[in-house]
């Protein structure tokens, strides 16, 4: 065993994420055919994801602030530190803070069969979706 070098925080490209969004990578594959994945994120007050999906499903442990969830359809489920959200193979969400506070969640996810599908991304979550509305 040994200590995993640390890597550096960089932050989510502006095409999936709006607003100021900081990863942080706590775990990746490194032997034979490991598929997990691990991050810390960081999203400033009102930052978040674009819509998209994961071909395994992701876990989402919220550890600071307070995030938004949101699935097709309109449900915007809100999480606080300590909860745990499971989205499943395929579900379109999104994830986001609160507009009035910063937001960090670790996201767990396992690597597609192709890792290139591992996260599809779709288009950007209008205000309207990020309220709550359909
Ligand atoms: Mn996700």
């Amino acid at each position: 065993m040994h200590i995993l070098p640390a890597t550096p925080t960089t932050k989510n490209p502006p095409t999936q994420f709006r607003g100021d969004v900081w990863l942080d990578v706590i775990a990746s594959p490194q032997d034979g055919d490991q598929r997990m994945t691990v991050g810390r994120v960081r999203f400033a007050p009102g930052a978040g994801t674009a819509w998209h999906s994961h071909a395994r499903g992701q876990f989402l442990h919220v550890t600071q602030g307070v995030g938004r969830f949101g699935v097709r359809g309109g449900t915007v489920i809100e999480l606080h530190p300590g909860q745990t959200l499971y989205t499943p193979p395929g579900q379109e969400h999104w994830h986001a803070a609160n507009e009035d506070c910063f937001m960090e969640h670790l996201a767990m996810l396992e690597a597609g069969d192709d890792p290139a599908t591992s996260t599809t991304w779709l288009e950007h979550v209008t205000e309207e979706e990020y309220r709550g509305g359909a």
